[in-house]
């Protein structure tokens, strides 16, 4: 039994069970990573260089796709994607409300309509059924998003965008390494994103990438990326011009990412699979503690799924307890448990309430909403930092477990 002192919630001025916080995601850069980018800062190229190509070759590799482009971020990377799939006013694309903001904002940036479906209650991924009810003759696009690190259910996806003639982008920022019916993300939707934000499973600093197996938005992308500019004789519009000539055909941004980046992006690339194996490691221990926890649900795995876990994520059943999601959170953070939050279902936003979406529209989604904590997970998290966290929640739902 725990004595008074360390049962008493830190919150209620009881002892915390860490001194200090652990974050909920970070990092691991080491010696090998920094020596590649010093390595590049004394090289003939710090942007638009050698270590790009090799970066996006190695990056297509390792998730079983022809060609990548790296981008500046993950963000601009789905913005290339909603470009190369002709996305425009008009238009409409399927998304899932269950993540963040930029899954949507990038249908927005083309001109497009966001249309939201609603998540399956037990996976919390994208419900295929509701991607079906949601269609119109204004359809133009798809983007599911992998949440977790768990991928979406590809397989039925694709058969409706073959049925209606839609374009597939997947929102895989969470599931880098995540593999479904033992085929790798990266290899099963027309385009795939990539984002390597430093929660995510490695990282450039910021940074971003699409892969895809057509060449023909491959070349889009490129475009894309340098401000809709191309040298390519075989894309020129006039190609009777000297060497030096290049034209402007579409309105693309500065989206280049630099060689700095991608000589830590590519050696990070080689550790990707020790990050993801602690990862699995950290969740196969998370998942055995909590699920003796009755007031605890998890995210459910369908045998298909192998997920890389970018976030451990729990579900509250608020009806068994004395306080709000809000109040376990704020008792946790107490216990220097660093938890978050993913995420708010995007449409509830005041920018997306004020373009007229409106609660009620996602129930799923906004159920799983109301009860969602993100625990710590990373790969340097020690065995200690994950039993604290495992402490640390049952010392919390103990507290505000309903006596019957
Ligand atoms: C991280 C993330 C992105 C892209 O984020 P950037 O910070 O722009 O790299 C896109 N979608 C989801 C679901 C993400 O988690």
């Amino acid at each position: 039994m725990l004595n008074d002192k360390e049962s008493q919630l830190a919150i209620h001025k009881g002892r915390p069970v860490r001194d200090s916080l652990l974050p909920y995601g970070k990092q691991y850069i080491d010696d090998d990573d920094i020596a590649a980018v010093v390595a590049t800062l004394k090289s003939d190229f710090v942007t638009c260089g050698p270590m790009v190509d090799a970066f996006e070759k190695n990056l297509a590799k390792s998730v079983g796709a022809k060609f990548a482009v790296a981008v500046s971020n993950g963000t601009a990377a789905l913005h290339a994607a909603c470009f190369a799939a002709g996305i425009k006013e008009g238009d409409e694309v399927i998304t899932t409300p269950m993540t963040f903001a930029a899954s949507a904002n990038c249908i927005l940036y083309c001109g497009g309509t966001p249309v939201f479906a609603d998540i399956d209650s037990k996976t919390w991924n994208i419900d295929p059924k509701e991607i079906e009810n949601k269609i119109t003759s204004k359809t133009k696009a798809i983007i599911p998003v992998d949440y977790t690190g768990m991928p979406v259910d590809i397989d039925a996806i694709n058969r409706i965008a073959l049925k209606h003639n839609l374009i597939v982008i997947q929102d895989s920022a969470h599931s880098l390494g995540a593999s479904y019916k033992g085929k790798r993300v990266g290899s099963l939707a027309d385009m795939t994103e990539f984002s390597f934000h430093p929660v995510k499973h490695i990282t450039t600093g910021e940074g971003g990438a699409v892969v895809t197996d057509n060449e023909e938005l491959y070349k889009k992308l490129l475009l894309f990326r340098t401000h809709g500019i191309t040298r390519d004789l075989a894309l020129l519009e006039d190609n009777t011009q000297s060497s030096w000539y290049y034209e402007q055909q579409h309105l693309g941004y500065n989206y280049r990412i630099t060689d700095i980046q991608c000589a830590l992006g590519n050696s990070q690339l080689g550790k990707l699979n020790g990050f993801v194996k602690r990862r699995r490691e950290i969740v196969n221990k998370y998942r055995l503690a909590y699920s003796k926890i009755k007031e605890i649900t998890l995210q459910d795995i369908p045998d298909y799924c192998d997920s890389s876990w970018h976030l451990f994520v729990i579900k509250l059943n608020i009806k068994m307890l004395n306080g709000s999601r809000n109040d376990i959170f704020d008792a946790l953070r107490a216990e220097n448990i660093g938890v978050n939050m993913h995420y708010i279902p995007v449409y509830l936003h005041p920018y997306y309430s004020k373009l007229d979406y409106k609660k009620g529209l996602c129930p799923n989604a906004e159920e799983l909403y109301e009860g969602i904590i993100s625990l710590p997970l990373f790969p340097t998290m020690k065995d200690e930092d994950i039993e604290d966290v495992i402490k640390s929640v049952e010392k919390v739902i103990r507290f505000y477990r309903k006596k019957i």
